[in-house]
């Protein structure tokens, strides 16, 4: 069976604001959507392992997780950044060879092939720590013989941890395990497995399958083939050739002049639309840098509802971001990206 290396970033947008801001570690630190001054009408994206002590979680109300805590820290959600950290994982990522599947901005599977449980730990702790010496980032890795144990194991294993598990042990670590920690299992689909009686993947994997089948579908078909332990779903190698291109530029002389700052965004934007074009890739997500003349960097970015190729709306979304700058001081760099990419001819450079 093909082994899976599931790999979880650690609280990861806390973490990140962490790492471009060291005083902030070891405090409770929260993230969430609303602006600095707003925060508190707001709703909390991610919060770090010192704020989940006070009870703090995910989701919680701004206002609440305050009431919880005096002294918690707050950071507006910086998606370009993160998305930039994450692109950067997956490239560090994808150095290994290994098929990967990009399953969210800070989770990934890594499918091994013929390795064995042995190098694949090596493997494991390698890629840990290449990210926590470049990034100054935890993540948890999980490895078994399917992705969805993967990411079980991985689960289990929070924070910082590497477990994995294995065809033999599979059934002692899943026995005891609730019906809640299944990936895909919502509070509807958990309320009606205890409706059935069913608390525990023991219980699941003594079940009439049919039973399941019949009250669930093929999802019932997936819970009792994962309960036995006899799930291997394989990675699918759904990354693309590229998970972000960008192009940059740094300008003739600094200027704080919008319509010249404009034209050379724009310029960019044709060129980036022009590579992935030629790629056969369609993107979600576009970014627009600026280095000015203090060498600070700001970047904003925007994400379409649905994939695009088309290089009059990558235009024009650029430059509409590129006037929601600020422009104090001089602009000496300008920089435009895109991400969250899908489709692509295989493997060509870009
Ligand atoms: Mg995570």
């Amino acid at each position: 069976m093909a082994i899976v290396i599931y790999l979880d970033m650690d609280h990861f947008f806390t973490a990140c604001e962490e790492a471009r801001n060291p005083s902030l570690k070891g405090k409770p630190l929260v993230v969430g959507t609303a602006s600095e001054e707003k925060k508190l009408r707001g709703v909390v994206q991610t919060c770090n392992y010192e704020a989940r002590k006070f009870g703090i979680h995910s989701g919680m109300p701004t206002s609440q997780a305050y009431s919880l805590c005096k002294e918690l820290a707050y950071k507006e959600s910086d998606d370009a950044y993160y998305q930039s950290i994450s692109d950067r994982i997956l490239s560090m990522l994808k150095a290994y060879g290994f098929p990967i599947e990009a399953i969210s901005i800070d989770e990934f599977a890594i499918g091994l092939g013929k390795e064995g449980y042995g190098s694949a730990i090596l493997l494991a702790k390698g890629m840990m720590s290449s990210i926590s010496s470049e990034l100054g980032l935890a993540c948890t890795i999980g490895i078994s013989f399917g992705k969805t144990m993967a990411k079980m194991v991985c689960d289990d294993a929070k924070p910082a941890g590497l477990a994995s598990v294995d065809e033999h042990s599979a059934a002692g670590f899943l026995h005891d395990k609730g019906v809640e920690k299944i990936p895909g299992v919502g509070l509807k689909t958990y309320e009606k497995l205890r409706g059935l009686g069913i608390n525990t993947m023991g219980d699941l994997a003594a079940t009439d399958p049919q039973k399941l089948l019949s009250a669930f579908g093929s999802f019932g078909g997936y819970l009792y083939s994962l309960s036995r332990g006899q799930l291997a779903d394989k990675v699918s190698d759904s990354v693309p050739a590229a998970a972000s291109l960008s192009r940059e530029k740094t300008l003739d002389a600094p200027t704080a002049d919008i319509s010249l700052i404009e034209k050379e965004i724009l310029e960019l934007a044709s060129i980036l639309a022009k590579n992935a074009g030629d790629a056969g890739l369609v993107f979600k997500t576009i970014g627009v840098k600026m280095r000015y003349s203090d060498f600070t960097e700001k970047v904003k970015s925007r994400s379409f509802l649905h994939y695009t190729g088309s290089p009059s709306l990558l235009g024009s979304a650029a430059a509409k971001l590129a006037r929601s700058f600020p422009l104090e001081l001089p602009v000496r760099k300008v920089g435009v990206r895109i991400s969250s990419m899908a489709g692509g001819k295989g493997q060509r450079k870009l």
